[in-house]
């Protein structure tokens, strides 16, 4: 996707820097852009601001369709967000690629978040691979850092594909869950549960407490069955309803609690680290696939390839390995 209007670098950086709403949106839609002109200009913003980044809490949320996100963001976001203390929530919908349509995107979400003036929302696309949901949301998060959020969100659908991805951008995963549906109904499989670092039992009101509150010593007894990452931070199972509000800055205590605990032993820097060199990694990956990809030359051997892997002609193993060779050539006939 292209941009319709580029700005200058000092507009796009100004306006960031002074947290202009309209800006920073701009902003985003340049970084996702896939104009080589405007992923160089993206690169020299990020660069530009990247000195402004880093200061926030990074949040994962995720849970199926109908789990509760959007209203628990919205409660949790209302009691949070000030002044200096400034939410930004970038929602990202995996469907959005497969159906055209979107699951995060047809009702009217967060009504009252989205009038708040310390809160800003964003929607972003996921990406053209599954490997790249979000793919440009990391970017997006070094965005709103740089305008002075000091509470990212990262909200998805969970429904398998993306939550790996979004770990490895936030510093605190929190995974929704609906009393009494079950695990396979709500399409959560065992390693994102291994995943999170708390489990949030929603919903529970009225009738419902007595599920929520069973739920709840379920799924701690089923978290103590894993044993404790990395971080030292022994999972969480809680509950909350934002219809009440119940549980909801128990929560955001959790997450205080986790971030204090983890810059105390050093290990939030040091994911914070990890997670920068594999960003590194991944984009340079992507950069590399594109190039290669979208040469002219090279789509003609891959279609070539493909339909002699169609016929069971070759081993996806070799073809592989021919692709890169053909590309080596082409390579070497361009530069000499
Ligand atoms: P999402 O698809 O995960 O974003 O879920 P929504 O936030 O849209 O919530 C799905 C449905 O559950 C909506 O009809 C909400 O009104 C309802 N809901 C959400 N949170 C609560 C809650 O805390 N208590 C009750 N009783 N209903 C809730």
């Amino acid at each position: 996707m292209a941009l319709k209007t580029r700005f200058t670098i000092d507009y796009y950086q100004e306006g960031i820097l002074q947290n202009n709403r309209v800006v920073l949106a701009q902003a985003i839609t340049l970084i996702e852009s896939t104009l080589p002109a405007d992923q160089t200009l993206a690169g020299e913003l990020l660069d530009r601001v990247l000195n402004q980044t880093g200061k926030s809490i990074r949040i994962g949320i995720t849970g199926v369709p109908g789990a509760g996100k959007s209203t628990f963001i919205e409660s949790l976001g209302n009691q949070v967000a000030e002044a200096d203390k400034k939410l930004a929530i970038l929602t990202i919908d995996p469907s959005s690629q497969l159906t055209r349509g979107s699951i995060l995107g047809d009702k009217t979400r967060m009504e009252t978040l989205s009038k708040n003036s310390n809160v800003f929302i964003r929607p972003t696309a996921s990406g053209n691979t599954l490997g790249g949901v979000g793919s440009r949301t990391r970017e997006a998060i070094l965005l709103c850092e740089a305008a002075g959020y000091s509470i990212i969100i990262i909200e998805t659908v969970g429904v398998g594909q993306s939550e790996v991805a979004i770990k490895k951008m936030v510093d605190f995963f929190l995974l929704l869950m609906l009393a009494g549906a079950g695990d396979e109904l709500q399409g959560i499989k065992k390693g994102i549960m291994e995943m999170a670092d708390a489990v949030v039992i929603t919903k529970a009101d009225g009738d419902n407490i007595k599920q929520a509150t069973q739920a709840q010593a379920d799924y701690s007894h089923a978290l103590h069955l894993f044993a404790a990452g990395e971080s030292g931070w022994q999972p969480k199972v809680l509950t909350s309803s934002a219809l009440t509000g119940k549980g909801i800055m128990e929560i955001w205590q959790m997450i205080e609690g986790y971030v204090h605990q983890t810059k105390t032993s050093g290990f939030f820097d040091q994911n914070r680290v990890r997670q920068n060199i594999s960003w590194f990694h991944e984009h340079f990956d992507q950069l590399l696939r594109t190039e290669i990809m979208e040469h002219n030359q090279m789509q003609k051997k891959i279609q070539a390839l493909t339909t002699e892997i169609q016929h069971g002609n070759i081993s996806s193993y070799t073809a592989a390995q021919q692709l890169l060779n053909e590309y080596h050539q082409v390579n070497r006939g361009s530069n000499s």
